[in-house]
């Protein structure tokens, strides 16, 4: 939006230089890994301090990737829940359909400022590969998106798409042949080829200084949200705002700007799966006795056996499937700043239909756990309240799993002539 000018705000619950969140954050990463990140941090804050590279980067915001995002007033779901009026900040209406852009866009420009020949990622679900995929295509780089061979197998769309975007997608073999081997392998390669290569992060995760750079780049969602509400609809602030958290992207670039008023009650929406009683039924980090350890470069909580070995989850939604949490979020949920309750599959689908019927927007599953958690809260506040939902997605990707979840017989039928 042409008034918002700086993207880099400072609140109380900020990391420390070294990048801690209170007890969590840190930089947990192998000794031959330290310089990279070390450069990286200082041309992250050199890049910060620079009014060009932030007009570079709204400029793409805005003619790349369709920014300012709509923040529409879902008039007919207000309605029919009859409570608090609902806002949606449509993340889904981003180039390639989700937030996912905006800190793929920024990590882009700043691989670039750093001379940097080559991106490289690990991918789950094949949406990061594909974000990574797309800015790599748009700035010219090389790239190569490591997925475990089971993923690889389960996300033909994905991984063709990011064939087409001119990307190499690597299988992995090794380990389970999943997410965290993917991240090994990820890891490995830039091990090897540190010099010409950027090793880029879907999500507020990982060592110093990821976790707040990510962040950054998330925050131009709530300050629009701020702007948006004053303009559009002569709103000061939300009473509420409700996100869904997977390793936490989406919910922190809503939330950063909010944090320091209190009076802005936060929502975090873990998912829930088939309930959070059971591991492996779940990926939900802060809801059953959180678990504090160090993987993947940082500290935080994940979901874990007693001997602190990494458990496996379960979700409906690919984005949210995972077993770890960035850690400012486990500060804030430390600090009590923001609140994480979950929704579990089935009451991600009910919400899926209801947003879906109600105003036209198909939602992504993973969106639709916040959905799920505004459908639960709004009846039970006056109308004079305020929520925004931020719709990290839109659902189109997620037709496979969504016509499943619906025994969509047509669909099973189609599946069946296309082969
Ligand atoms: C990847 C993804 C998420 C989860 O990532 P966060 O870092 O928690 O935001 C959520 N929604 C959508 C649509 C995604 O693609």
């Amino acid at each position: 939006m042409k008034n918002i000018k700086n993207i880099f705000i400072k609140t109380k619950y900020d990391s420390d230089n070294l990048g801690h969140f209170g007890k969590l954050g840190g930089r947990y990463a192998p000794e031959m890994l330290i310089p990279a990140l070390e450069e990286l941090e200082t041309a992250f804050n050199k890049a910060k301090k620079d009014p060009e590279f932030q007009k570079e980067l709204m400029d793409l915001y805005e003619n790349y990737d369709g920014r300012p995002t709509p923040l529409y007033y879902a008039k007919n779901l207000t309605k029919k829940l009859g409570g608090a009026r609902i806002f949606i900040k449509n993340e889904g209406l981003n180039h390639t359909g989700a937030h996912k852009m905006n800190h793929s866009l920024g990590q882009a420009l700043l691989a670039k400022r750093m001379g940097k020949k080559r991106l490289i990622a690990e991918t789950g679900a094949g949406q990061h590969g594909l974000a990574t995929a797309t800015v790599a295509a748009k700035f010219g780089f090389d790239c190569t998106i490591f997925m475990g061979k089971v993923d690889y197998e389960r996300q033909r769309p994905n991984v063709f798409w990011m064939e087409q975007l001119g990307a190499e997608v690597v299988q992995v073999l090794h380990g389970t042949q999943r997410l965290k081997d993917a991240v090994t392998a990820t890891l490995q390669d830039w091990i090897a080829n540190v010099d010409n290569t950027y090793y880029l992060l879907g999500s507020v995760l990982g060592p110093h200084p990821y976790p707040s750079m990510v962040r950054d780049f998330q925050t131009i969602v709530g300050l629009e949200v701020k702007q948006q509400l004053k303009e559009n609809y002569n709103i000061n602030q939300p009473d509420y705002i409700i996100a869904c958290v997977g390793g936490g992207s989406n919910a922190i670039g809503i939330f950063h700007p909010f944090l320091d008023d209190k009076k802005v009650k936060l929502i975090g929406v873990e998912a829930g799966g088939k309930g959070v009683k059971k591991i492996g039924d779940h990926a939900s980090r802060l809801q059953k006795n959180p678990k504090i350890g160090v993987v993947e470069g940082y500290k935080s909580y994940f979901i874990q056996d007693q001997d602190g070995q990494i458990q496996d989850t379960h979700s409906i939604s690919a984005g949210l499937d995972y077993s770890g949490i960035g850690p400012q979020h486990g500060l804030l949920f430390q600090k009590n700043r923001v609140e994480y309750h979950y929704a579990t599959d089935k009451e991600v689908i009910k919400a899926f239909k209801i947003l879906a019927k109600q105003e036209g927007i198909i939602p992504a599953l993973e969106s639709s756990h916040a959905v799920a958690e505004a459908v639960k809260t709004a009846p039970k506040l006056s109308k004079n309240k305020v929520i925004v939902v931020n719709l990290s997605g839109r659902g189109e990707k997620d037709i496979f799993i969504v016509a499943k979840a619906l025994k969509d017989k047509k669909w099973q039928s189609f599946l069946k002539t296309q082969i």
